[in-house]
């Protein structure tokens, strides 16, 4: 078994779709193993996305991601991190494949509606920074 973190970003839960991204969760074969539902500061945005820090999109990413509440996640399933990210599809929701959580519902490249870590590396940094071990159930 293996552990991702997941993001609904803010964009998902202005419209209203957690619902519909959660179900494609489930449906994905993954446990919800932790969720919260929190605002991140600006802040904790830019402590998050760190590894974007010199890429020039990163002021307008921190201001998107903490402008309203995110559902932050814990997922489990065999081969986890990379079954999480084909489900999520690809980061451009015009490029994502049928089916994926980007494409039915994302809006832009920016507001792409779900984040998932992308290595065991990430992954360690990412669920740890949201939850800790009593959390995780
Ligand atoms: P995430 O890390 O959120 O799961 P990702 O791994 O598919 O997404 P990254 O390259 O890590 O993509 O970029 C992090 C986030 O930054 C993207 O999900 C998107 O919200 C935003 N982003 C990425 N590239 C651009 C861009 N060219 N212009 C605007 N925003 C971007
Ligand atoms: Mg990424």
């Amino acid at each position: 078994m293996e552990r991702t973190f997941a993001i609904i970003k803010p964009d998902a839960v202005e419209r209203n779709v957690t619902g519909k991204v959660l179900a494609m969760i489930e449906a994905g074969g993954f446990k919800i193993v932790g969720m919260k539902k929190i605002l991140l500061s600006r802040a904790q945005a830019e402590g998050f996305y760190y590894v974007h820090k010199e890429r020039p999109f990163f002021g307008d990413l921190c201001t998107f991601m903490s402008r309203g509440p995110v559902i932050a996640l814990v997922l489990e399933k065999e081969n986890a991190i990379a079954d999480w990210r084909g489900l999520m599809g690809a980061t451009n929701p015009a490029n994502a494949e049928a089916g994926t959580i980007r494409k039915e519902l994302g809006v832009s490249i920016e507001e792409n509606t779900v984040h998932g870590s992308d290595s065991p590396e990430s992954a360690s940094y990412e669920i740890p920074y949201f939850f800790n071990q009593l959390e995780l159930v």
